[in-house]
Order: C-alpha cells, then sequence, then structure tokens
C-alpha cells in the first residue's frame, strides 16, 4: 500500500514538474489570460434585470435559430493559455488584417469621436476603429469573434458589467483573441439621469465586473451608455485617467436589426466621413451575422483598420469588487459546470 502511495506522490511531483518546465518554457513576452473554470459550460442563463428583460426576446430568437449564428463556430472548450501562444492568423490575402496598431495615453480622460469630442484627429483618410458594445452575449460575441479572427482583424470592446458577471467566460474569450476591452457602466443607465452618486457607482461597479470576469484590469476605455455624456461624468473620467470613446458613425445597428441593412448603414456612413470610429454592437444579432460581410467588404472598399490599446491598466476601487460579487450570486460552493451536474438518463 505504501508503495503504492509513493509511487502516486512520485507520479504527481513528475506531472508538477513538467507544468513547471512548461511553464518556463512559454513565451516570456505572452500575455497570461486566466483559464476559465466552465469553459466547456453552456452560457450561463442571465439573471432577470431590465436589462435581461430587453434582451429576452432576442435570446429566445438565438434559441430558435438555426441560421448563420448558430452555425458560427462554438468557442474553444479551453481558451490558449496566452495571448501570444494562439496559432497565427491564417486569413490570407483576403483578410481585413490589421494596419496599424496605436497606443492611448488616458492620463486626464482625453475624449474620442468626433460625434462629441474633436480635440484629437488620429485616424488618416480610409482607416477606421471597429468597436462593438453591449456584450458579452451568447451567440453574438463569439460569432463577432469569429468573424474578425477570420479576418485577423482587431477591435475594442465596450462589456456591460452585468452581461459580463453572467457571461464571463465569453468576455474571456474576447481577451484571448487578443481584442481591447474596456467598459460600459454596470447595467447601461443613462447617466446623465442619475445622482453624481449613482453615476459613478455604474461607472465603478461595470469596470470591476469586467476585471472581476476577465481575471485582469480591463482598459481605461470608456463608452456612456447611449452616447449620454454627464459633464460631472465626463470630468470625473478625466480624474480617473480614463479616456472616453463617442463614435464618428454610429451604426445604429440597434435599431436596425437586418444584417443587410447593418452593412449598408456602415459603409454609408463610412463613405461619407472617410474614416473613423465605428459603433457596432457585439450584443445585436443582426450585427453578429453581418460581420462576416462587412469586413469583407471593408477591405474591398479599401479601409484599413487601426487598432486602438492603453498605454497603462485600469486599476478598480476596492470597495466596488466587493459591491458586485454581493450582486452576482449567492455563496453556493458549486462551480462545476451543468454538464457535469444535470445529465439526461431518459427521455
Ligand atoms: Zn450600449
Amino acid at each position: 500500500m505504501r508503495a503504492v502511495m509513493v509511487g502516486v506522490m512520485g507520479l504527481g511531483a513528475l506531472l508538477v514538474s513538467f507544468g513547471i518546465v512548461f511553464f518556463l518554457w512559454a513565451p516570456a513576452t505572452a500575455t497570461s489570460v486566466p483559464t476559465p473554470k466552465t469553459a466547456s459550460a453552456p452560457a450561463p442563463a442571465p439573471a432577470p434585470s431590465a436589462q435581461a428583460a430587453r434582451a429576452a426576446p432576442i435570446a429566445a430568437a438565438f434559441a430558435e435559430s438555426t441560421g448563420s449564428i448558430g452555425s458560427a463556430p462554438p468557442p474553444p472548450a479551453r481558451l490558449p493559455v496566452s495571448v501570444a501562444a494562439a496559432p497565427a492568423c491564417q486569413g490570407g490575402a483576403d483578410a481585413l488584417g490589421v494596419s496599424r496598431t496605436v497606443e492611448i495615453d488616458t492620463t486626464d480622460g482625453p475624449g474620442f469621436g468626433f460625434e462629441h469630442f474633436k480635440q484629437h484627429d488620429f485616424l488618416q483618410p480610409g482607416e477606421v476603429v471597429l468597436t462593438f458594445d453591449d456584450g458579452p452575449w451568447p451567440h453574438n460575441t463569439p460569432a463577432v469573434l469569429a468573424a474578425l479572427a477570420a479576418n485577423c482583424t482587431k477591435a475594442v470592446f465596450f462589456p456591460i458589467g452585468e452581461h459580463s458577471m453572467w457571461a464571463p467566460e465569453i468576455l474571456r474569450q474576447v481577451a484571448a483573441a487578443g481584442h481591447t476591452i474596456g467598459s460600459h457602466t454596470w447595467s447601461h443607465k443613462d447617466l446623465a439621469k442619475l445622482s453624481v452618486q449613482d453615476a459613478k457607482d455604474e461607472i465603478e461597479k461595470g469596470i470591476s465586473a469586467v476585471h472581476w470576469a476577465l481575471g485582469a484590469p480591463a482598459a481605461p476605455f470608456f463608452r456612456f451608455p447611449a452616447l449620454s455624456h454627464a459633464p460631472e461624468m465626463v470630468t470625473y473620467l478625466g480624474e480617473r485617467n480614463i479616456g472616453i470613446f463617442s463614435t464618428d458613425m454610429d451604426s445604429l445597428d440597434f435599431k436596425i436589426r437586418k444584417p443587410d441593412q447593418v452593412i449598408a448603414s456602415v459603409l454609408a456612413k463610412l463613405k461619407k466621413n472617410g474614416k473613423g470610429i465605428v459603433l457596432m454592437h457585439d450584443f445585436q444579432r443582426a450585427t453578429a451575422e453581418a460581420a462576416p460581410e462587412l469586413l469583407r467588404q471593408l477591405k474591398a472598399g479599401g479601409y484599413k483598420v487601426v487598432f486602438l490599446k492603453a498605454k497603462a491598466p485600469l486599476q478598480t476601487i476596492a470597495s466596488y469588487d466587493g459591491m458586485i460579487l454581493k450582486d452576482v450570486k449567492l455563496p453556493t460552493l458549486s462551480d462545476r459546470p451543468t454538464s457535469n451536474v444535470v445529465r439526461t438518463i431518459a427521455n
């Protein structure tokens, strides 16, 4: 018996050693992305709230859909251990790609997007910045990620805090693919209609939620819900050294709902503006369905993607980290995936 135990312990030590060797072998420049605990589990059912109520009919439609969204490549069962270790993009010459990557120094909270901020005109003619709001969301966010990956291109995501708590594994897929992830408040309220304290809470809880979901800091990039720039909060974001991202062209994809019309809307506005930050929603099914063809047409139209990265990560405020955990769930011990907990034994 003892010999068996020693043998088992020896095997364990060997595996641990192998793990350490593998870890040391990994590229030193790799950015670690925590492996989700339930990566293979189905996306969690959203908790009830105003946001969920707004989304519920759409979510039901996803479940019934057998179209292109349903057939999009499923998310990987396990995430790559690092962004740098991900396989090189296989998009070929037809892929949109990234023409240049720029670093944004968000000290004092600069604003971008000519709809509201005209100070920093950093894009050349034909250059676009792809941005996606309101995720992470089952089916739609992975479909947008698949389209971006097929095109070897990168975007900036502005996820909602509550959605990030419901579907952290999807947000981690966004991070693992190397996209920039900012924040977009806790529950997508219009901050101009809230008290100063409530508006700050919405901003900070959103930042803490993204950090919690990723197990890593968000970028200091923020987008106001409905582009409603409450002046006190613009100043507050400056004090927090968080950059504010409005848009040069709003796709209005959340109103359109038809993929071909989303594409037409973006291309028409780009043609008029010639360049700019494009606001879309990975939350929206029409946008997810439109993404492959939209990216193909951007490439065909000669547009170049500029990818934005933050100069420094964003630190959360500890009291808000605690606050969001109270909102997320009761302290059940089980974190096993549903497929391990519930099994069909007769039907
Ligand atoms: Zn939004």
